[in-house]
């Protein structure tokens, strides 16, 4: 089988999360950290709610005064608003005109909603389906206990996690520390950014491509981002650099069995260990990943275009999660139909570009045609893979597929 001498996606996957270590953590004020990483548990630090307090806006009754759902009360003095406490308790066939969030009085146990009263001097008629103990009352520790986990580390402070970081007074929070990613992207046909290429020569799409993935990402900075040519004492020259200040180093370019592919080699002359060299997905075989001896992950991808997006979406990037100290390494696949039927033309996973789009009230995937891994253009509407595995070549219109989004990753 074509698959014999290269190794498989998800064995390529599981080196390069054992090689991997979570980076360092550090404190920072919640309003600093939006999309990093938790490195600690945010718990309950009293119970939540912390009082009875009203749903609605309406009265405060004791239920067991409206045993069938209705009846006229007393109406107290007063309006209870959210932040206020009633001085004083709620009598026997009286109540208490209430706001939402507002605490319940002593003695009360339900809110008829003002949609179904009616005041009468200082009477009020009620009437509701039924006023059961509880009733329009979000109770006093009925979401969460004081030391509740509320949140478990290892996952991104999201918006519904800074509110409830905020809730229970985590001002400071322990994050894994951002990583920092440095960028090489190889090839003597690259000219500098600004410059018009002449005849044979091209500008690089790698670079930015990556760092515009990046710079979406809050827990990644990135760590200088430089070109050189294929020129294998410049080549290693820059690896060293980039060595010096980066948790990770990506290298675009130069690893397939080209005259000038010379990172494989240059990588292992500046001490990187190689892990794996080769892998059996489409786009993508020329896959190179290593490790330094103080623990960076070196990813070597190949320079075409469409290639190298895949395997930084589809590869490296499950690593950088990793370092950054996402307890999943992978945002959860999506299954959905093709919408039209694939015939691979070999063994190996592969990755098509696609779009998502509705038909008959329903998201299908569309693989976007392309003219092969250098077509940059051809994958511009890209806003991910079908993943079509290994050992079958053929997938029909309709079957269900695996959907690798690139806005979830
Ligand atoms: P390589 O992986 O170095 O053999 O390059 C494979 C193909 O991708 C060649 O056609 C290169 O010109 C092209 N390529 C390499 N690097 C880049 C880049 N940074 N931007 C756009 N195309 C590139
Ligand atoms: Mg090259």
């Amino acid at each position: 089988m074509t698959t014999n001498s290269l190794h498989l996606y998800e064995e390529t996957l599981r080196s390069v999360l054992a090689e991997t270590r979570p980076a360092g953590t550090e404190r920072i004020p919640l309003e600093e950290a939006a999309g990093r990483v938790l490195a600690e548990p945010i718990l309950a630090d009293r119970s939540l709610p912390p009082f009875a307090r009203s749903e609605r806006d309406g009265w405060a009754v004791r239920s067991a005064d409206l045993p069938a759902g209705e009846g006229t009360l007393r109406r107290e003095e007063g309006v209870l608003h959210a932040g206020d406490v009633s001085a004083k308790p709620l009598g026997r066939g009286r109540c208490m005109r209430i706001m939402t969030g507002a605490p319940l009085p002593q003695g009360a146990d339900a809110v008829v909603m003002i949609e179904h009263a009616r005041e009468r001097g200082e009477f009020v008629d009620l009437h509701d389906k039924e006023v059961a103990p509880s009733r329009h009352v979000h109770g006093e520790g009925t979401d969460a206990r004081r030391g509740d986990v509320l949140v478990l580390p290892g996952l991104p402070l999201t918006p519904p996690r800074a509110a409830v970081a905020a809730s229970v007074g985590a001002s400071l929070i322990l994050v894994y520390k951002s990583i920092r990613v440095a960028i090489i992207t190889t090839g003597d046909e690259l000219v500098p950014d600004g410059a018009v290429p002449g005849p044979a020569r091209i500008r690089d799409g790698n670079g930015p491509a990556a760092r515009a993935i990046f710079h979406a990402l809050p827990w990644i900075e990135i760590a200088g981002a430089r070109t050189v040519g294929d020129d294998e004492d410049r080549l290693a020259e820059t690896v060293r650099a980039s060595l010096e200040c980066s948790d990770a180093v990506l290298l675009s370019g130069g690893v397939s069995m080209g005259d000038r592919d010379f990172v494989p080699r240059t990588l292992e002359r500046c001490g990187v260990r190689r892990i794996l060299h080769k892998t059996a997905i489409r786009p993508g075989k020329p896959f190179w990943f290593g490790v330094s001896p103080g623990g960076i992950l070196v990813f070597g991808l190949p320079g075409n275009p469409v290639s190298f997006q895949v395997t930084l979406r589809e590869i490296a990037l499950a690593g950088l999660r990793r370092k950054a100290g996402f307890s999943k390494p992978r945002p959860i696949d999506l299954r959905l139909p093709l919408r039209s039927g694939f015939e691979k033309a070999i063994e190996l996973r592969q990755f098509l570009p696609a779009i998502l789009e509705e038909e008959d009230g329903r998201t299908v995937a569309e693989a976007l045609a392309h003219n092969g891994s250098g077509d940059f253009a051809g994958i511009s509407r890209a806003e991910g893979v079908v993943v079509l595995p290994e050992g079958r070549r053929r997938f029909e219109k309709g079957e269900m597929v695996v959907f690798h989004s690139w806005s979830l990753r």
